[in-house]
């Protein structure tokens, strides 16, 4: 694995080809292939609307993808190629892969970004302490993440399948939980201090990306979701998009949907210290950035 044409401190996209952790259907480990034919697609370009350009050279890296072939080893496989990544100053944009693979990615980040918080998109709150008899399940990386107190802080958007048990992990967490039926269009998602953000695009409304494993219906439309994408502070210094399934994505929406908040998550990702490119392209937000 070798990251191609990113300069030091770019996001850089990381496949993780893996759906063994899944509950309910398998087919999230075709989608970084499919994440990223939508990304390179004739259909569409690569710069972001805040008019940053994806494709010129080194805004943007690709590592590839990480050899996932041995389940049993896929967390510790996981884990070491994001370090290896961080240790080459990159930054990871992972492309999963099912939501397990998001507690080995926090694990690595978690060292190298002291106070890190978590800001989490999803209609689940995954907070199970174990599910169907499994503790790595996709179902509960935020528990093993809080148990081990990776993160100082988790904010929960679009939740709409809370239980009682799960309800009960989030307040002896700390959890901060914004419901989709509490959410605002001008909702504020102030951080400080290093983010990581992950997405799981069940937090759409299916009627916008029903390439899912679990359709949740009720959830944001695309635009609320690259809203709040477009308006988070903080650093982020690590995304995940994860739990797209190609084979419940018969006409590629999902997979154009997963693209644009790549393209979007990359560019806040850039803001930091990188804001001339901004300028020279006299975006509005260079302007604020200012
Ligand atoms: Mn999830
Ligand atoms: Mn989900």
């Amino acid at each position: 694995m070798s990251a191609h044409s990113a300069t030091a401190g770019a996001p850089t996209l990381i496949g993780l080809p893996y759906d063994a952790s899944s509950s309910h259907q398998r087919g999230a480990a075709e989608g970084p292939a499919h994440i990223r034919q939508a990304l390179h697609s004739d259909s569409t370009n690569l710069w972001s609307e805040a008019l940053l350009d994806l494709g010129a050279e080194g805004v943007l890296g690709d590592a590839g993808d990480v050899a996932l072939e041995r389940p049993e080893r896929a967390r510790a496989d996981i884990e070491a190629a994001i370090t290896r990544l961080v240790d080459q100053g990159l930054q990871p944009i992972a492309l999963g892969g099912d939501h397990s693979v998001t507690y080995p990615i926090v694990r690595a980040l978690a060292r190298a970004h002291p106070g890190l918080a978590i800001l989490h998109f999803d209609a689940h709150p995954d907070l199970y302490d174990e599910f169907q008899g499994d503790r790595y399940s996709h179902a509960c990386p935020f528990a093993r993440i809080l148990e081990e107190r990776l993160a100082q802080r988790l904010v929960q958007v679009g939740i709409r399948t809370m239980n009682g048990h799960q309800r009960e992990q989030a307040d002896r967490y700390g959890v901060e939980v914004i419901a989709m039926r509490e959410w605002r269009d001008d909702q504020a998602l102030a951080f400080s201090g290093p983010l990581y953000v992950s997405i799981d695009v069940d937090v759409l409304d299916p009627a916008f990306a029903p390439g899912v494993s679990h359709r949740e219906p009720g959830g944001m439309s695309v635009r609320q979701l690259v809203g709040a994408i477009q308006r988070v502070t903080g650093t982020v210094i690590g995304a995940d998009v994860v739990e797209c399934n190609p084979r419940r994505d018969p006409l590629d929406i999902t997979g154009l949907v997963c693209a644009k908040l790549v393209k979007e998550v990359a560019t806040v990702m850039r803001r930091r210290g990188n804001r001339t490119e901004y300028e020279r392209a006299g975006s509005p937000e260079a302007r604020e950035w200012r």
